[in-house]
C-alpha cells in the first residue's frame, strides 16, 4: 500500500526517486474518495513513528479567512499595468509588494500604502472565517497545542479577526513586526516565545512565496493550503521552497494533523 502522503494528500512518497521538480507538484487531481483515503491512511500510519508537533502557526488572509483581497488588482493599482506585467514575468512565485515599495521615495511609498490600505479595508468589510477553521482550532485546543498567527496585513485587521470570530492566536504578528514574511524572523520569534524548536511547529498558509518560504527558512514543517489547485500549474514547478504537505481545505489539514503527527504540547 502506498504511504499516506500519496493517498490523502496526493504527494509521492518521501523516498521517491522522482526529480525535485516533480516531487511536490503532481499534475493528477486530488483524491476524489477522500474519506476512503483517510481511513486507509489512518490504518497505514497507525504503527508508524509520528513527528511531534507542539504548535501550529497560521497565515491569516486566505488561510484563516476566505480570500477576499484581489491581489493582482491591488498590485496593478500600485505598480501600474506595464510594471506589473514586467515584474510578474520575472517573479513566477509571486510579487513581494511590501518589499518593492520599501525601495521607493517617501511620496510614492505613501501613495502605494494608501492604495493597499484601501484594498485591505474592502477585504475587512467582507471578512469571513475559512470553513473548517473554528473546528480545527477547537481540535488544537482540545490537545493543548499552541496556535500562532503571522500576517503581512496590519494589526488592526488581526484585532478585527480576533474580535469578530472570538478565536485567539498568540503570538499574533502583523506587518508592524519586522522583518515580515517571507523572512523567518516572525516564526523564529514565535518558536522562541513558546520555547519550542522550529521543527516542532507547523507553518500553514496559502502562499508559497511568503508562508512556505518563511516556514522552510525557519526550519519548520510547512503545509500549503491550495484550495483551487492553482499551485499544480507548471509555472510553480521550479520554485525554491516546496512545502512538506499540501491540503485543499482546513478539514483536510485537521485529518493530516490527527493521523500523521504526535500532538503533544
Ligand atoms: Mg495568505
Amino acid at each position: 500500500m502506498p504511504p499516506f502522503n500519496s493517498l490523502a494528500l496526493n504527494l509521492p512518497p518521501l523516498t521517491t526517486s522522482m526529480p525535485p521538480s516533480s516531487f511536490f507538484f503532481s499534475t493528477t487531481p486530488f483524491c476524489k474518495s477522500f474519506s476512503k483515503s483517510v481511513a486507509m491512511a489512518a490504518q497505514s500510519t497507525s504503527n508508524a513513528v509520528k513527528s511531534r508537533l507542539r504548535g501550529v502557526v497560521f497565515d491569516m488572509d486566505g488561510t484563516l479567512t476566505v480570500p477576499v483581497i484581489d491581489f493582482p488588482a491591488m498590485y496593478k493599482a500600485v505598480l501600474g499595468q506595464d510594471e506589473y506585467i514586467s515584474i510578474r514575468s520575472n517573479s513566477p512565485s509571486g510579487i513581494d509588494i511590501l518589499h518593492l515599495i520599501e525601495q521607493w521615495s517617501p511620496d510614492k511609498q505613501q501613495k502605494a500604502y494608501e492604495v493597499i490600505a484601501d484594498f485591505e479595508q474592502q477585504g475587512l468589510d467582507r471578512l469571513q472565517i475559512m470553513p473548517g477553521a473554528a473546528e480545527l482550532c477547537a481540535y488544537l485546543d482540545s490537545r493543548n497545542i499552541r496556535r500562532g498567527l503571522i500576517t503581512r496585513n496590519v494589526k488592526s485587521a488581526v484585532d478585527l479577526f480576533h474580535e469578530r470570530f472570538g478565536i485567539l492566536f498568540s503570538p499574533a504578528l502583523s506587518r508592524e513586526f519586522r522583518p515580515y514574511k517571507p523572512d523567518p524572523g516572525p516564526l523564529l520569534h514565535i518558536c522562541s516565545s513558546w520555547e519550542v524548536e522550529p521543527n516542532e511547529v507547523m507553518m500553514v498558509g496559502d502562499s508559497l512565496k511568503d508562508d512556505v518560504a518563511c516556514g522552510k527558512r525557519a526550519g519548520a514543517v510547512t503545509c500549503l493550503l491550495d484550495e483551487t489547485g492553482r499551485y499544480d500549474s507548471p509555472e510553480y514547478a521550479t520554485v525554491e521552497h516546496k512545502p512538506d504537505y499540501k491540503v485543499s481545505s482546513l478539514s483536510q489539514l485537521h485529518v493530516l494533523l490527527e493521523t500523521n503527527f504526535d500532538l503533544t504540547p
